[in-house]
């Protein structure tokens, strides 16, 4: 039994055996073609060229059919490349000048591409060395009959290990067959991991070498709510997984009969819990899983799922879309938090692909303040968007008072310029911030004056206060949301609201993890926003307990030095209270 740790990107567990897709690049032979046969080759590559864009196209309309319009984007790259006259002149010139068959023009040109991408210092050509591939292993299978690197003979239920796959790949997956799957690259903004996310498929990306370590037929588990993939599991192993299986299968039911029934505590306090988006698509399974609103949109995903930046009217479409889908729920729209892990696959002007401390860098609202024009352009779509129904504006990543003033100063001249074209905005919209930076939360009683709430965003709230960069798997154990430093920090924020009458929420992944839940509503949390599969399991912790039991967990926690002691306290007390529904497991991720 071997386990390897990568990064979870898609939740759920599946057990089965592997296929390893062949890890091997193609290799298409040089045949010389004579002067007379040059034009029967021209004309067997363009019917290729031809064939492939039909293919690509008809792929990008069943994944917009499916999945919506900005996740059918990831197309545009094969698709501009299929139709860029260098590219195919490329191809052309070979046939004509080397007098070589077309297949090989076709690979030798992409290969030599791909290798260049391959040494880019720049990551955004780098990661698109697999769309290439993609594409020459389309193109040469409509120029040879057939050499489809290996999914197509995936006939029984299997878990797919690959070096990465590619967005066409992932989009095409048949799920009755592939249960999961665990790619060597990758990262969780990688398009395979957004496109298995909004897919369902659990995935676990940036394992490094499992192609190498796994043969086809080994028997596999994929955890991908904690990024385990686990080899030859052992007995005790698969019986352990396969009851987590059951476990999510009872949650799944009990979900749906918890769905209406409120977020209230057992003395009758009433807690708000919204859910995390990362595209509209996605509020049918919050509100499914009882969402009373979205309470963190991270609208990035709209840039990093396209290959350009998205216009204004893109954007309104998507915003109209994700109102129009909650029905007069309320949405939380954060503005672009790009850059650090999150870049941009065209490069923004401002987005510095190779900054040496990108978390600490130009991110965020810092990008948007110095690119203004992108900043207005969203904006304008947030607020015509905010006519259709209600809407908050939430600023991310703010660290000084300044900074939040040049947003809102921004937000107001655009609802002028708005205005003065006489385009319908909403009289009342709420501004708030994001408390993710130890400095905003410390100056929390100044902020409190300026906005109308705060999301406290504790997945970088935890790296900031104790140094550890989030996805940094060396010192993970380091990372933790359980260390007193942070309580501290939730503990002051939440008090601050309550004095200034500023609405708090609590949107980092700390939000749908059960074993705190007594803790944040103990320290005087009333809204939550989290991954909505964890809604339901964090309401029934909400339902099994009073305030006044919460509050005197909250005081002990305050006594406690170590985040182990807290964890494990938490975890004690949420046993004991709830011993049959927990396993001190979280379903979200
Ligand atoms: C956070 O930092 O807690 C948060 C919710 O934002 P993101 O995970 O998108 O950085
Ligand atoms: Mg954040």
């Amino acid at each position: 039994m071997h386990t390897h740790k990568g990064i979870p990107v898609s939740p759920g567990i599946a057990i089965a055996p592997a296929f390893v897709l062949d890890p091997d690049r193609l290799r298409v032979s040089r045949r010389p073609v004579p002067e007379k046969r040059v034009p029967a080759e021209l004309k067997a590559l363009e019917d290729a060229l031809a064939a492939s864009i039909a293919e690509v196209e008809e792929l990008r309309r069943g994944t917009e059919d499916i999945l919506g319009a900005e996740l059918a984007k990831i197309f545009s790259f094969h698709l501009g490349m299929l139709a860029d006259p260098h590219l195919t002149g490329q191809f052309r010139h070979a046939i004509e000048r080397d007098h070589v068959n077309a297949a090989y023009a076709v690979y030798a040109v992409l290969k030599r591409l791909a290798d260049t991408f391959l040494n880019h210092k720049d990551r955004y050509f780098r990661e698109r060395v697999s769309d290439i591939y993609d594409l020459q292993r389309r193109i040469l299978g409509h120029l040879t009959g057939g050499v489809d690197g290996g999914l197509a003979s995936i006939e029984h239920p299997c878990v797919l290990i690959a070096r990465d796959l590619t967005p066409s790949q992932t989009a095409a997956l048949d799920k009755s067959k592939v249960r999961a799957l665990a790619t060597d690259y990758g990262g969780r903004t990688s398009h395979t991991a957004i496109l298995a996310h909004a897919l369902g498929i659990p995935a676990i990306v940036g394992l490094e070498d499992a192609t190498r370590r796994i043969n086809t037929g080994d028997p596999l588990i994929v955890d991908g709510h904690r990024g385990f993939l686990v080899a030859d599991p052992d007995a005790a192993q698969l019986l352990e997984y396969r009851q987590e299986i059951e476990h999510i299968q009872d949650l799944a039911t009990q979900r749906r009969a918890l769905r209406d029934l409120p977020a209230q505590t057992r003395d009758g306090t009433d807690i708000e819990l919204h859910g995390n988006i990362e595209f509209p698509t996605e509020i049918a399974e919050a509100l499914d899983n009882g969402a009373q609103g979205i309470g963190l949109y991270r609208t990035e995903f709209l840039y990093l799922a396209s290959d350009h930046e998205p216009s204004e009217d893109e954007q309104y479409e998507a915003y109209r879309q994700a109102i129009r889908n909650l029905d007069g729920k309320p949405l939380t729209i954060r503005t672009l938090d790009l850059g650090a892990d999150k870049l941009t696959h065209s490069g923004l002007a401002g987005e510095d692909h190779d900054e040496r401390n990108p978390f600490l860098g130009c991110r965020s609202i810092r990008l948007c303040l110095q690119n203004l024009p992108m900043f207005k352009t969203q904006l304008r779509a947030i607020l015509r968007a905010s006519a259709e129904g209600p809407v908050r504006i939430m600023f991310p990543l703010i660290s000084q008072i300044m900074e939040l003033r040049q947003a809102k100063m921004v937000l107001g001249d655009v609802r002028e310029d708005l205005e003065e074209e006489g385009v319908a905005v909403a009289a009342n919209i709420p501004v708030g911030m994001m408390i993710e930076v130890p400095s905003a939360a410390l100056q929390a009683r100044s902020f409190a004056d300026e906005v109308d709430f705060f999301s406290i965003g504790t997945n970088d709230l935890i790296q900031y206060t104790l140094a550890v960069d989030r996805g940094n798997e060396r010192i993970a154990s380091l990372y933790s949301a359980a260390h007193p430093a942070l309580i501290g920090l939730l503990k002051e924020v939440i008090r601050t609201a309550d004095r200034t009458d500023t609405t708090v929420s609590l949107c980092g992944e700390m939000a749908g993890q059960p074993e705190f839940t007594m803790l944040l509503l103990g320290l005087g949390l009333r809204r939550f926003s989290m991954t909505p599969p964890a809604i339901p399991e964090v309401k029934s912790v909400i339902r099994a307990v009073s305030v006044e039991q919460c509050r005197r967990l909250a005081r002990k926690v305050a006594g406690l030095d170590t985040d182990r002691e807290v964890l494990n306290y938490l975890r004690d007390e949420l046993g004991r209270i709830m011993p049959d529904a927990f396993d001190g497991r979280s379903i979200g991720y």
